[in-house]
């Protein structure tokens, strides 16, 4: 991996960290981009000379709101409510809504930017764009959640629509809290616009396959990653971090395809079971009672629970981080690497930091950036989108053929492209020039925007 940026990269990565002071998860994001863009300037300099890169690391547009609220003893309570519209060169802007008590500008700003080019990706017309608030859903009533998304899309629905900008669900967003916020849109707006949000229940416009969809698709694209190399994620011992929407569908596609996942997570503590993990247990805590993954312990005597716990201790041959940002660090890595694992998939967006993407690939591990394995859930959006642009309901099997062939798809292009650029096998290369020169072509066709 390149770790120095040329004259003109670096320039602009510091135009950057001027002009976005503090936020370090977003010129995390961008540098990483920005090391593998080197010989794509060399080769098109008409993107150095209409200023591409600088304009792209610049959002289009910016919203910061306050979201007012009362909780269930009748207090106000205060809440921020962001959205970042960062590029619509190749659509609407599309990316979800995250709740959780560490966002702020940094963090929606660093996954907006990694959403351009993982939409891109997609090969779908979709721009990138990314939103959430610091509310803590954890241990709210479903009456606090429900006024909360109320009032977050009372202010929200003015910059939305499904020809601007189509939020869906992340990190504490899921059907629950997609349904209020779209009952408050159809309510203020008076139109039933299903296009203008993602992840809805199948009953008002929602696609299937979407819940299902990121954690399939990193599924897909592990397997993809092992098959280059002549393997195949069957048979192989798994472990997947964190236990929510992403994880619980990473395993379940795992083990249909012959893997073992032996462990999953969650911010208090590690589960680790032997006999391979019990998916539907871990539904009925995790979907149906919203409960700690320290329950699994207690009703099957096969798991330990690790408080605390680092998962990436454990041995594995295949890890998928599941979870959240920077959550695996250059230790864990080089623990990964010393206990066998020979492929990581990221479901999550950036949980491994740089240190920890160098060791993987000094080590010649498979490693597929968040960008391109976890882009199976976005895409499955806009399968969403087409269905409710022509008033279409698609089967389970139709939709999940289609996510399965846009990941093998994605996999070859990021193949095809880092061989291209003279890093063969090197995904985070493949993956940054393939969703970047896409969207740098369409924004010089478009002229100074
Ligand atoms: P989710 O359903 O809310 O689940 C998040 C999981 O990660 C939970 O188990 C949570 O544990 C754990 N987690 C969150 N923050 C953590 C932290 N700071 N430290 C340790 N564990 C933490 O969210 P999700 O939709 O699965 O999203 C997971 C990741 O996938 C995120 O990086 C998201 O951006 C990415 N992603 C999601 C989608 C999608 O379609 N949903 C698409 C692409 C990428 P607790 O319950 O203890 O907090």
């Amino acid at each position: 991996m390149v770790t120095t940026l040329d004259e003109k990269l670096e320039s602009a990565y510091q135009e950057v960290l001027r002009r976005n002071p503090g936020e370090i998860e977003f010129h995390q994001a961008v540098r990483e981009v920005l090391e593998t863009l080197g010989p794509v300037l060399a080769k098109y300099p008409e993107f150095a000379e209409h200023k591409i890169i600088q304009r792209v690391c610049e959002p289009e547009r910016q919203i910061i709101f306050r979201v007012p609220w009362q909780d269930d003893q009748g207090r106000v309570q205060i809440n921020r409510g962001f959205r970042v519209e960062f590029n619509s060169a190749l659509g609407p802007y599309k990316g979800g809504l995250r709740f959780h008590p560490s966002v702020y500008l940094g963090i929606i700003k660093f996954l907006g930017f990694e959403q351009i080019f993982k939409n891109a990706l997609t090969g779908l017309p979709i721009g990138g764009g990314k939103g959430g608030s610091d509310f803590d859903p954890k241990g709210k009533s479903d009456s606090e959640i429900m006024r909360f998304c109320q009032s977050f899309m009372t202010e929200l629905y003015r910059h939305l629509g499904e020809y601007t900008d189509v939020p869906a669900g992340d990190i504490g967003v899921g059907g629950r809290e997609l349904g209020y916020l779209f009952g408050q849109y159809k309510r203020i707006t008076n139109r039933y616009e299903s296009g203008v949000l993602t992840g809805k229940g199948l009953s008002w416009g929602g696609s299937r396959v979407r819940t299902e969809a990121t954690g399939y698709g990193t599924i897909f694209f592990a397997d993809e990653m092992l098959k280059a190399r002549g393997d195949r994620l069957e048979g192989k011992t798994c472990v997947v971090s964190g236990s929510g929407n992403v994880a619980i569908y990473a395993i379940e596609k795992a083990t249909a395809l012959g893997a073992k996942v032996i462990a999953c997570s969650d911010s208090n503590g590690v589960i680790v079971d032997h006999d391979g993990l019990d998916l539907a247990l871990i539904k009925q805590i995790k979907e149906v009672e919203r409960r700690r993954i320290s329950v699994y312990g207690q009703e099957k005597p096969s798991a330990t629970y690790l408080e605390n716990g680092n998962i990436w201790t454990i041995p594995c041959q295949v890890a998928l981080p599941c979870a959240t940002q920077n959550e695996l660090n250059g230790k864990d890595a080089e623990m990964l690497v010393k206990n066998g694992c020979i492929a990581v998939a990221e479901g999550a967006n950036m949980p491994t930091t740089p240190e920890g993407v160098r060791i993987f690939q000094d080590a010649g591990l498979a490693y597929g950036p968040a960008k391109a394995a976890n882009a199976g859930g976005v895409a499955t959006s806009a399968l969403e989108m087409q269905q409710n642009a022509s008033r279409d309901s698609w089967s389970f099997e139709y939709t999940e053929q289609r996510l399965h062939q846009i990941m093998i798809d994605i996999h070859r292009d990021c193949h095809e492209t880092a061989a291209e650029f003279g890093a063969p096998g090197n995904y985070v290369v493949g993956a940054n020039i393939t969703g970047f020169v896409k969207v740098a072509r369409s924004m010089l066709a478009m002229g100074l925007i």
